[in-house]
């Protein structure tokens, strides 16, 4: 508890000296600061070893060994995770299962399980949430820790090797941990201590650390910036970092400087705290109260598909959806219900409407209607975890393409564009308000 406080205070100061940086005018003075509030911080990067594929084996030791998928919806699925043995075969996440299949006959395909994996996860967040102060949990099975200033009372190095022991013994998952001055370099340095080991990169040595990897190792450079930079004749991050930063902007626009600091170790991004309370909302106060059912059920669909939307957007799955319904006489209920990690409209829609049946019982006025999604956490690819096919990830790309050119309500479900056209209530006559969603992001 002691070192904790002592923690607290250190990083108030670190804080202090955030707050002068901006302040400062003065550009040298400023380069200097950051340099110092750069130095003083140690980030730890934690990530579970193929975590679908370790709890699968879990359950079922005989796959211990074997080239594992995980996926769903037989042929058409895509590959959620796979294990290293079937990697090496060239399987990797997001391929469609049938590709996997032909590069891999031998792999076992097993079906994803959401409870399995969720009480895993909570298992190991609140591990890590127990033993350090400020964590930010970035996606089902990783996690970065900041650990500045705790050095002086116990290695960084060592406490984080005993927080990745404990883990693998009270979970029996493996996992794999990088230890940097920032978050970008402790990503990289995970992926190479993978499977099942850890490593620690000294201040001053990120660059010679990154210098010999391929430009596919870092962060965000996707199959096509890779493809990109290839067709430059760029592979190691060692060009990268002696190519002229305003060369990089001019082939990849803004993010040519972010990649370029990536690739030199930089990287001042903060530890995000994480929150389950962290969540996305919207709600609605009707001008003139409603019992409306239909009309309630198609704001629903609104609200859930708007939502939904802004998550894609923001590369995010969320694991609870809360329904918050006021009636005309201010009585307010909620209820919630935790679900499979998804961002898929047809899944939240059908959660949120069972949630609303089982709210709206009364058959009283309504006067507002509130959805929320919250327990998010970062998800690339998914959609569904385990129930996406390919055509269902096509189509989603292809209605989110349209919403973020020509807005978000450039393709609905029909039900919800009644709404739009919709300006009385069918059973009493009485005027409806339109229905212009705001979503309210809380931390
Ligand atoms: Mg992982």
């Amino acid at each position: 508890m002691k070192w904790i406080c002592l923690y607290h205070s250190i990083n108030a100061y670190i804080t202090v000296i955030r707050f002068d940086y901006n302040t400062i005018k003065d550009k040298n003075s400023k380069r200097i600061l950051q340099m110092l509030t750069n130095a003083n911080r140690t980030i730890v990067h934690m990530d579970l070893d193929s975590f679908f594929v370790s709890v699968s084996r879990l359950d079922e030791p005989k796959l211990i060994g074997k080239p594992v998928i995980v996926g769903g919806s037989g042929d058409r699925g895509v590959v959620a995770a796979c294990s290293y043995e079937a990697r090496a075969y060239g399987v990797h996440s997001a391929m469609p299962i049938r590709m996997a299949r032909k590069l891999c006959p031998d792999a076992i395909i097993v079906r994803g399980d959401f409870e399995r994996y969720s009480y895993y996860s909570e298992m190991v967040t609140s591990i890590v949430r127990e033993k350090v102060p400020v964590y930010e949990k970035s996606s089902i099975d990783e996690f970065y820790i900041d650990m500045s200033g705790m050095d002086r009372f116990y290695g960084c190095y060592d406490y984080a090797t005993e927080l990745r022991k404990s883990i693998t013994k009270e979970t029996g998952l493996p996992i794999s941990f990088g230890l940097s001055q920032n978050k970008t370099v402790s990503k990289v340095a995970t992926n190479e201590a993978k499977p099942n080991g850890q490593m620690q990169i000294d201040r001053g040595t990120e660059k010679t650390f990154l210098a010999p990897l391929s430009i596919k190792k870092i962060p965000m450079v996707g199959e096509k910036t890779y493809t990109l930079l290839r067709s430059m004749g760029v592979e190691k991050i060692v060009t990268l970092q002696l190519m002229p930063v305003e060369l990089l902007q001019q082939v990849l626009g803004e993010n040519g400087l972010v990649i370029w600091k990536k690739a030199n170790g930089l990287d001042n991004s903060p530890v995000e705290p994480y929150s389950e309370r962290k969540s996305i909302s919207t709600e609605e106060t009707f001008e003139q109260d409603t019992i409306d059912v239909t009309y309630l059920k198609a704001l629903i669909v609104k609200m859930s598909e708007k939502l939904a939307f802004q998550l894609r957007s923001e590369k995010k799955l969320t694991a609870c959806v809360s329904v918050k319904l006021r009636y005309s006489n201010f009585d307010t209920h909620t209820v919630q219900a935790r679900i499979p990690y998804s961002s898929s409209d047809h899944t939240l829609i059908s959660r949120a409407k069972e949630l609303f049946e089982k709210l709206y019982e009364r058959r009283m006025l309504v006067r507002l209607l509130g959805i929320r999604f919250s327990h998010l956490v970062g998800g690339g690819h998914q959609i569904n975890l385990f129930d996406d096919s390919e055509e269902m990830i096509n189509l989603y790309q292809a209605m989110d393409k349209m919403r973020m050119r020509y807005g978000d309500t450039a393709v609905q479900r029909a039900i919800g564009t009644d709404l739009v056209c919709r300006t009385f209530n069918p059973f009493n006559g009485q005027t409806l308000s339109p229905v212009p969603l705001t979503i309210k992001n809380e931390k």
